[in-house]
């Protein structure tokens, strides 16, 4: 497709720029935009643009923090307009949707039912399901749930040469045919970040809605007790976790202004906000956690509790607070040639407190400012968010997480956890992966996508 003579493609370079930025601080500005209304939209493209090799990349609600819902080859493909909820099925406990629903519309659409889509990136208001299936995203919550892909049942994806094809986990428990790969094509999908194939519709499972949680923020006066209590609460008996999120000093304090409460914790130095859901028919166990936050040397005199929707939602927002404010400030450095940078780093969850260890001397060691450590500590995955103030900053913090991740990798670690790959972390790819595993990665590729159309960039 030269896109000139497709009506479908807009070449107006205010709508271009329009889909040129993702939460990743990179522009790209695609060569045209195609906004699809229907699958059989979406594989006329796709078939079309196979055929004259132009390049197509997905995108959702475009929150990728790695640049991989943006390009500036071909044609960006918007699935956003296609945001129907199919239907919500309460007793086979199923939400057949398509791609552009929100994730935080449909999670409010399941509650309607009693029923939770568990999956919460931080991001869940403005990103999509398709982007989360194709970032296999996850959240606070997936301590307790898993990511994305434990929730997909079925997918309808349009391969790269236009047809559609219907992918159905199966719900055997024992198999030997083949090899592994082979057993669940679904799996292909998740986690590929739009380079293998569009996701048209999906069939995602849905939990009964916990009757009872309880949050509770903890602050705590040193950053290492923090790290150690959320190592005993992931392995104590007593208490639930269905999230352990860690803040550090400086994260606490953009805490403190969403909570519009200065004095809040003022002798603390890190925060563990944590989620208890009780098996059922037990009571919360308040007891065990404010004895276990006792022990572990918490301010438990400014421990805040959020008991009901509303509280929840609340506690949402200061966690949601702290990438938020974190983008604006990169953002405020991008006409200087500077930006956010945040890890997506994990290690086994006993060695955080170790790798964090080793990730601040790193900074020291180059002299820049320590960044701002937050997020997923009960999963071993904190994000270290870094402002670059200028392009030689940049390199130097650049520098900085590369050393990092080396020993994050030596911890038998991850270099991306849930943000994915995109096109800024893939220069480490093959930090954690053998030639051998790129190249059987490689060989996928190529077989479903020959032509090499799909969301180039990314990944590989
Ligand atoms: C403030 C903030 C907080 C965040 N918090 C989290 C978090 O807690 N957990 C987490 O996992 N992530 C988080 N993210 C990252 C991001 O929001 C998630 O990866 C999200 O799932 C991306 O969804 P999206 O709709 O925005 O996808 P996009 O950014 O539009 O696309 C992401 C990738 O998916 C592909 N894609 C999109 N739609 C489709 C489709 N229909 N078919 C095939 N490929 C497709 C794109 O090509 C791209 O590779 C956060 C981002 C921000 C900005």
């Amino acid at each position: 497709m030269d896109g000139s003579s497709s009506p479908d493609v807009s070449r107006d370079v205010e709508v271009r720029r329009a889909y040129s930025a993702d939460a990743s601080g990179l522009m790209l500005i695609p060569d045209g935009v195609v906004r699809a209304t229907s699958p059989a939209h979406v594989a006329a493209l796709l078939a079309e643009s196979s055929a004259t090799r132009t390049p197509v990349t997905p995108a959702g609600g475009q929150t990728s923090t790695t640049g991989a819902s943006i390009s500036d080859r071909g044609i960006l493909l918007s699935l956003r307009a296609m945001q129907r909820i199919i239907d919500i099925d309460p007793v086979a406990r199923v939400a057949r949707v398509e791609p552009g629903v929100l994730v935080g519309d449909l999670k409010r659409a399941c509650a309607e039912h009693n029923l939770l889509f568990a999956p919460d990136p931080t991001s869940e208001e403005e990103c999509t399901i398709g982007g989360a299936i194709a970032c296999n995203a996850s959240g606070a919550r997936s301590l307790r749930y898993g990511p994305t892909r434990a929730h997909v049942r079925a997918l309808s994806v349009a391969l790269a040469d236009g047809s559609i094809v219907e992918l159905r986990r199966t719900s055997l428990e024992k198999n030997t045919v083949g090899y592994l790969l082979a057993h669940d094509p679904v799996d292909w999908f998740v986690g590929s970040e739009g380079t293998l194939g569009v996701v048209v519709a999906a069939e995602l499972a849905l939990l009964p809605l916990p009757e009872q949680v309880i949050g509770l923020a903890i602050p705590f006066s040193s950053e290492a007790n923090a790290l150690r209590f959320v190592v005993a609460a992931r392995n104590s008996m007593h208490v639930h976790a269905r999230c352990l999120e860690f803040f550090d000093v400086l994260a606490l304090e953009i805490a403190r202004v969403t909570e519009d409460s200065d004095s809040w914790a003022r002798g603390a130095q890190a925060l563990v906000y944590v989620e208890e859901v009780p098996p059922a028919e037990q009571e919360p166990a308040l007891d065990d956690w404010l004895s276990l936050a006792e022990s572990f040397g918490a301010l438990v005199d400014d421990v805040r509790v959020f008991a009901g929707e509303t509280a929840l939602r609340d506690a949402r927002r200061m966690r949601h607070a702290v990438p938020a404010q974190m983008n604006e400030r990169g953002a405020r450095r991008r006409d200087f040639g500077g930006r956010k940078v945040s890890t997506d780093w994990a290690v086994p969850y006993p060695l955080l407190e170790h790798a964090i260890g080793l990730a601040r001397a790193l900074a020291n060691e180059a002299g820049i400012e320590q960044a701002v450590i937050y997020g997923h500590a009960g999963n071993g995955h904190p994000h270290q968010n870094f402002i670059a103030s200028d392009a030689e900053h940049l390199r130097v913090v650049e520098r900085v997480v590369e050393a990092t991740l080396r020993e994050v990798i030596a911890l038998g670690g991850t270099v991306a956890a849930e943000h994915g790959i995109g096109k800024i972390k893939r220069k480490w790819l093959s930090m954690q992966l053998s030639p051998l595993q790129v190249r059987a990665m490689r060989a996928l590729k190529r077989e479903l996508d020959p032509s090499d159309i799909l969301a180039p960039g990314n990944v590989l």
